[in-house]
């Protein structure tokens, strides 16, 4: 009899050692501890042994069954963290994803916040196409045919009088051609030059202005310059007014600004003359006031435009351009 109890024991041990499903192992369970399973039978029966036997087979009978109950839920807690790891490959104690929310790219935010300082300030936005006429890009803007200016913009032609526009100034003679002064706008958008380097794109952003009214003057154009650059880069920086060129301007001129690094001390950012160019600008060419029929004897205007790409970097202090390209996350959500 006692034999007997080490055999149902040694069986249950082989055939839980071969279960390979949970299933298998409550079966076993059943098999051996249940109501009618083999180790309750042998304890049932445990009276028809003779006296003497009796209490060390019990005593056994009870451990085997003890021993059996443990091995048999540890081997179903085993199987079902094997089944969870090798069929759904899922850890489910593992935290969950978050979604990330999206940002705005460091360029339409900074077009963003020079459209809202200029509208605060009077101007309407309005846009144009990026694929343009030669007559807007650049006849209608006092550049002929032969100009030698022309060769300053390295411009991308579709066809003979179509190009991409080099820059958002042919929104001055579209704007003009439609509405009579006073013209007050703020034209940003896309331009295309053929030109590629560690601080040029073919593709960048430009914020075009134009103001027409009369008794317009430059020193409008300075008091409106002078306020849209302290409100962008702080109250303390200095502007510097430089005589320029550009064929639809007379006169013209390049602003510099105290740089926003160095504070005008001199760093690697500025080229160690403490200014950073920042805009070009100028009152409007009678040339081009009169391509849109404007009476020239009662109206004059400014206009300037800007590199949205690069007050991007000087803002944020970002020192390679293909960073806005590449679409980084850990760039991006900076912003
Ligand atoms: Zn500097």
């Amino acid at each position: 009899m006692e034999k007997n109890l080490e055999q149902i024991n040694t069986a249950a041990l082989k055939e839980l050692d071969a279960a390979d499903k949970t299933k298998k192992v409550k079966e076993l369970s059943i098999k051996y501890l249940g109501r009618k399973g083999e180790l309750t039978l042998f304890l049932r029966n445990i009276s028809q042994l003779p006296p003497e036997e009796r209490p060390k087979a019990g005593q056994r009978a009870n451990q085997i069954k003890k021993e059996l109950e443990v091995r048999f839920d540890n081997k179903i807690k085993q199987l079902k963290r094997g089944a969870l790891a090798v069929k759904d490959e899922i850890d489910v104690s593992l935290p969950g994803r978050t979604q990330e929310p999206g940002t705005l790219h460091p360029i339409t935010r900074i077009t963003r916040e020079i459209c809202d300082i200029f509208i605060s300030m009077g101007f309407d936005i309005v846009e144009g196409p990026e694929v343009e006429t030669d007559y807007y890009n650049f006849e209608a803007l006092n550049f002929q045919k032969d100009h030698p200016a022309r060769d300053m913009q390295d411009t991308f032609y579709v066809s003979d009088n179509i190009v991409l526009r080099t820059h958002t100034s042919p929104t001055q003679p579209r704007v003009m051609e439609k509405q009579d002064p006073p013209v007050r706008i703020i034209a940003p958008g896309k331009v295309y030059r053929c030109d590629s380097d560690l601080t040029h794109t073919p593709m960048f952003h430009q914020v075009e202005g134009l103001l027409v009214d009369k008794n317009v003057s430059f020193g409008d154009l300075k008091g409106t310059l002078t306020t849209f650059i302290h409100r962008m880069f702080g109250s303390k920086t200095m502007l510097r007014f430089r005589p320029s060129y550009f064929p639809f301007t007379e006169p013209s001129a390049e602003v510099d600004i105290s740089c926003v690094m160095c504070h005008g001390k001199g760093c690697r950012i500025c080229s160690k003359t403490g200014w950073l160019e920042i805009l070009g600008s100028g009152m409007v060419h009678p040339a081009v006031l009169e391509n849109v029929n404007y009476d020239t004897s009662r109206y004059t205007g400014f206009a300037f435009g800007m590199g949205v790409d690069r007050i991007a970097m000087l803002k944020y202090g970002i020192d390679d351009i293909r960073k806005y390209f590449e679409n980084d996350f850990r760039f991006l959500s900076q912003f």
